[in-house]
């Protein structure tokens, strides 16, 4: 059994920014030399996720507009109210709400995703692609993907 990890960062354009990273993933389970396994990508921010699905911009303009729906960002939000929050305070938050971000990113599911490989391939199905999202505003990210297989 062997382990490969890599980080990746980029910088997002924010409001809900889709970026298609399914090339830099199968560059670094080619870069694993794993052949037979399972590809971990994860996001370790709390407004950001990737998901696996389609990229094309009818469907991600369909989400946003669902999201949107959803999770408005002018509802009010305890997270952004500095009279209440006495916890995890940071000088970001306070100049930029972003109570909905987070709001989004819990009922997108978990932060990540886990691909299997076969034959040194992901095993996505045709229009599958690996995406990650962007939540919150224009802001420094970074993703994760661990490889572990043999
Ligand atoms: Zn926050």
């Amino acid at each position: 059994m062997k382990t490969f990890h890599h980080e990746r960062h980029l910088r997002t354009a924010g409001g809900l920014q889709v970026t298609d990273i399914t090339e830099d993933v199968a560059e670094s389970v080619r870069e694993s030399g794993i052949q037979n396994g399972i590809a971990c990508v994860y996001s370790p921010h709390t407004t950001c996720s990737v998901r696996v699905n389609e990229f094309e911009n009818g469907f991600l303009e369909d989400f946003a507009t669902l999201l949107k729906k959803l999770v408005p960002s002018n509802e009010y939000y305890a997270h952004d109210d500095w009279d209440k929050r006495t916890e995890n305070i940071c000088s970001e938050d306070m100049d930029f709400g972003n109570g909905h971000a987070h709001c989004m990113s819990m009922l997108l599911g978990s932060a990540g995703e886990s691909i299997p490989i076969r034959d040194g391939e992901l095993g996505l199905g045709t229009w599958q692609r690996v995406l990650f999202l962007e939540l919150d505003r224009e802001r420094d990210r970074r993703w994760l993907v661990q490889v572990v297989g043999t």
